[in-house]
Order: structure tokens, then C-alpha cells, then sequence
């Protein structure tokens, strides 16, 4: 049997008249109208010649007619391969040499940069603009709707996504047709996905979180998506009278709480709210709690190995808790350097195994024997301990540990202290170069609107609350943290800008 993502989830497609996808201007797409769409992308694709282990790059806006391109490419049995639509011509560049991908959808404001840099490294390049119209629209339109789907096996590669590029360089991270399968089928399960189920899709489609745990598990449960090309609180909390699901990075809870609309008659209609990319505070799981009746579902997970735990759908949602691994994942903390299990409630690196973990970084063979351990277990950079209850707790990235003056400094710690104290709106907590110390604590510190809480409050209340080590030798205000598109805090950009600061 074909393990093709697209057949797994959406072989009936074409005939099913329910809606799929309604968009920013109240037209709708059925299942049916999108598998034709996708269909025929599918068919010009493969009359350009492109089918198994070819790359398909997308670098287009939000659209019904890019995400027709991810399943056609699927259908085509080719390689899709997103690109955030915020890189510039250079960084771009960077992904079509290392991907080579052959053929490059972009904007039409861009072709002619990408055309610049494909005349050396090959491909073609088609456009699609915000409104799904552009070269490849119009070659595809007279190609036929019906296409016979390209039959795939399990570990045939469905897709590369580049990691965020939080941590340094972005990593294509290859996915196989199992592992966006079993990964989309398990999260319906778990977060009781229907066919009634309507989902507010605010996300961006080049990473992850938008691409394949809202699409894959919206197409697998033929449920609806309200898909709106950019996140605007107003509208979402509009858009919640009639939808059931919204799924966001921690920023748009952060954001939708700042409405004086968000009520428990806003929200009355939705049953699941998920949040998930970057660590969601506990103060944010409450007061989302206050305000709107619901608890967050907070769940973990990366490009590598799509989603890894989530809190669960009944029983208690823990706030700064990822949950428990999903079924069928496996999921362990061991020691950093020798990779010896650690037991309940010890920190260490997050490792784990399971039908969901990636083949492997995209032509980064050390790359990838270093990231996995002999037994299989991928070792994801991320530290935390598990409960003896099962539950995980994140408590930071392993590339953020602090060692200061010989001591681990787990920064999560630091800023959960720091973000209780009044008048502090949120924090970064990094490792800057110290002589006496190898590296000094440094907090970046967001003060709330009108607050005037200064280094020294900050570190008198801590000193009550932290041992020696741990208190930040200095503490910087900023009026904002770096964050990326998918809200993370990017502290490699903090630890540059104050890297003098103890020279
Ligand atoms: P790069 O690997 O290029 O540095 P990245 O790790 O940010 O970038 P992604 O794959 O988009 O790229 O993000 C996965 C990471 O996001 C996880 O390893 C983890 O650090 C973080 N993350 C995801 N969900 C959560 C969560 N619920 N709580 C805390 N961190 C989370
Ligand atoms: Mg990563």
C-alpha cells in the first residue's frame, strides 16, 4: 500500500463536497475544489518533469492555491521544501544552493533575484503572489484536475523544512511520508480532531506548526480552516463565534489577551486552544484561564520530529508543563555529555524515538550521526526533567546553559523569578563572555507600560530567592525581546548585542 502523505489523508478528496478552506474575503474551497486545484498543479509539475526525489521550493505568500502546491508536489511524489517568505535574496540563496531545488515558487516581486541566483545553481522559477496568482497558476490552469498520485513507501522523503535558525544556521530537516502520517493521525487522536471541527489558521505555512500540524491534521479529520493570512486579534476573536480550534505560538495568546474583547462569550463556541513553537509562560496559561474560561493546551515539539508531548485533551493541563510524550513516542532525559538516563525530576538533554523522527539533516551526514544516539534516539537540544507523575517540563535550550564560574545556570530558572517581580512584563536570561567567570548571568529585562522597576529592585528581590551563582551580574532593560516570526526569543541576537558588556 502507498504511504503518500496525500492519499493517507485526502484519497477521497475529490469527491467530498465539504468545505475546506474559507478565506480572508469569505470565499470557499471544498475538499473536492481543493483536490482539483492540486490535481492540476500536480499535472504540470509532472509535465515539466518533475516527480520522485525532486525539490519543490515555495517561497510564496499565504494562499489556498500555495498550500495546492504542497499537495500537488506530494502528489507529483516530489520533495516539497517551504521557505520563510521573510528571508532576503541572500539568505535565500544560502537554501537554493544547499537544496537545489527544481523548481523555485516565489513572488513575483522576487523572481527576478531568485532568477539571478538560480542562472547559477539551476532550477526554474514560477510566481504565485498573495492573491495565488502568477506564473504557475496560469500554466497550471488548462493542465487536467484529475492526477493519479505518485505511489511513495514509507521512509521516501515527503518534504525538507529548515529549522527556525534560532540556534545558528538553519537545518533542512528531512520528512518522510511515515513521519508526517503517523504524526498527523496521533494528533488527531489525541486533541479529538472531527469533521466538525473548524480551525482559525493564523499561522504562517513555511514551518511546521502552520504546514502540517494545522493543515495535515485539518485535512486528515476533513475538518474546516478559517485561513487567514496573518495574525490580527480583532478578527480572530470574531472568527471564534463559529470556529472550534485555534492554534497559535504563545505570542498570540500574549496579543489576543491584550483585547479588552477576549471573554468567556468570545470564546464560548471554541473547544481547544493550542500553543505551542516557543515556551508559554504560566502567567499566560492563567490568565488566558481568567479571562476566557479555557485552559491552553500546551504541547512540544520541532521540525525535526514534528510533535513530540502535549498536555492532554481531558485531565489537568499543567501551566510550564509540555505534557507527556504522544503515543508511540519514546521519550528520555539523559546526561548531556555521556548520554546515562537520568532519573525523575533530574535536568537533561531531551532525547527521543518514535515513528515521528526525521530521517536525517539534509546533506549533513556528521551533522546527523552527531545528533543521534546508537541505540536511535535522537537527541533533540532542548533540556528538561520529567515528573514523577510522566510529565515534561522544558527547561531551556541546551546551547542557552549558562556556566558560570564553573556552575550550570539554567536560565528558565532565573527568568521565571525575574517575571514574577511587579512591574516586569517578560525576560531573556544569556551567557555573556566574563573573564573572571567564563560566562556572566545577564538578564534582558521588558518592563511593563508605565513601570519604573529598575537593576537594583530587580536584584534585591532576587537575591532572596536565588543562590550566589545564579543572580544576574547585570540586568539590561530593552523595550522589546528579538523574537522571529514563530515568536521565539532569539538569543543568540541578545548575547551579540551585549557581548561587550564585561570587557
Ligand atoms: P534551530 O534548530 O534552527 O535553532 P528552532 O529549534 O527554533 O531553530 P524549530 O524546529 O522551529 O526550530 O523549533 C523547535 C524548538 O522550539 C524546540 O527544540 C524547542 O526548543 C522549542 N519549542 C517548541 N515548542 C515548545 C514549547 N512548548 N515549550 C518550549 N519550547 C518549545
Ligand atoms: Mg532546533
Amino acid at each position: 500500500m502507498t504511504w503518500n502523505l496525500y492519499d493517507r489523508l485526502l484519497a477521497s478528496a475529490g469527491t467530498d463536497p465539504a468545505i475546506c478552506i474559507e478565506k480572508d474575503d469569505g470565499s470557499t474551497l471544498s475538499y473536492a475544489e481543493l483536490a482539483a486545484l492540486s490535481g492540476r498543479f500536480a499535472s504540470f509539475l509532472a509535465s515539466i518533469g518533475i516527480g520522485p526525489d525532486h525539490r519543490v521550493a515555495c517561497k510564496a505568500e499565504k494562499s489556498v492555491e500555495a498550500v495546492a502546491l504542497y499537495l500537488a508536489t506530494l502528489r507529483a511524489g516530489a520533495v516539497y521544501l517551504p521557505l520563510n517568505t521573510a528571508y532576503r535574496p541572500a539568505e535565500t540563496e544560502y537554501f537554493i544552493r544547499d537544496a537545489q531545488p527544481t523548481l523555485i515558487v516565489c513572488d513575483p516581486k522576487e523572481a527576478a533575484a531568485l532568477r539571478a541566483i538560480t542562472a547559477k545553481a539551476g532550477g526554474r522559477v514560477e510566481t504565485l503572489d498573495s492573491n495565488g496568482e502568477g506564473s504557475l497558476a496560469d500554466a497550471a490552469a488548462p493542465c487536467p484536475a484529475e492526477f493519479s498520485t505518485v505511489a511513495r513507501a514509507k521512509d521516501d522523503l515527503a518534504a525538507i523544512l529548515y529549522t527556525s535558525g534560532t540556534t545558528g544556521r538553519s537545518k533542512g530537516a528531512m520528512l518522510t511520508h511515515g513521519n508526517l502520517v503517523s504524526n498527523a493521525l496521533t494528533l488527531i487522536e489525541e486533541w479529538r480532531y472531527t469533521s466538525h471541527d473548524v480551525l482559525i489558521h493564523a499561522l504562517p505555512i513555511f514551518h511546521i506548526h502552520g504546514l502540517f500540524v494545522a493543515g495535515n491534521v485539518t485535512f486528515a479529520a476533513r475538518a474546516r480552516m478559517i485561513f487567514m493570512q496573518k495574525f490580527e486579534a480583532e478578527r480572530i476573536l470574531t472568527a471564534m463565534a463559529r470556529a472550534t480550534v485555534l492554534m497559535g505560538v504563545p505570542t498570540f495568546y500574549v496579543r489576543l489577551l491584550q483585547s479588552p474583547n477576549l471573554s468567556p462569550a468570545a470564546t464560548a463556541h471554541m473547544r481547544l486552544f493550542v500553543a505551542g513553537s516557543a515556551p508559554l509562560l504560566a502567567e499566560t496559561h492563567r490568565a488566558w484561564k481568567e479571562r476566557s474560561g479555557h485552559e491552553i493546551l500546551e504541547r512540544y515539539g520541532m521540525t525535526e520530529t514534528g510533535m513530540i508531548t502535549s498536555n492532554p485533551y481531558e485531565g489537568p493541563r499543567i501551566p510550564g508543563s509540555v505534557g507527556r510524550p504522544l503515543p508511540g513516542v519514546a521519550l528520555r532525559i539523559a546526561d548531556p555529555e555521556t548520554g546515562a538516563p537520568l532519573g525523575a525530576d533530574e535536568v537533561g538533554m531531551i532525547e527521543v524515538k518514535g515513528p515521528n523522527v526525521f530521517a536525517g539533516y539534509w546533506r549533513m551526514p556528521e551533522k546527523t550521526a552527531a545528533e543521534f544516539r546508537a541505540d536511535g534516539f535522537f537527541i533533540t537540544g532542548d533540556l528538561g526533567k520529567i515528573g514523577a507523575d510522566g510529565t515534561v517540563q522544558i527547561v531551556g535550550r541546551g546551547k542557552d546553559l549558562i556556566i558560570s564560574g564553573g556552575f550550570n545556570v539554567y536560565p528558565k530558572e532565573i527568568e521565571t523569578e525575574i517575571d514574577a517581580i511587579a512591574g516586569v512584563a517578560e525576560s531573556a536570561v544569556i551567557g555573556v563572555p566574563h573573564a573572571d567567570f567564563g560566562e556572566g548571568v545577564t538578564a534582558a529585562v521588558v518592563r511593563t507600560p508605565g513601570a519604573s522597576v529598575d537593576e537594583r529592585a530587580i536584584l534585591t528581590a532576587l537575591a532572596e530567592r536565588l543562590a550566589k551563582f545564579k543572580q544576574p551580574k547585570r540586568v539590561i532593560f530593552v523595550d522589546q525581546l528579538p523574537r522571529n516570526t514563530m515568536g521565539k526569543v532569539q538569543k543568540n541576537l541578545l548575547r551579540d548585542r551585549f557581548a561587550d558588556i564585561y570587557q
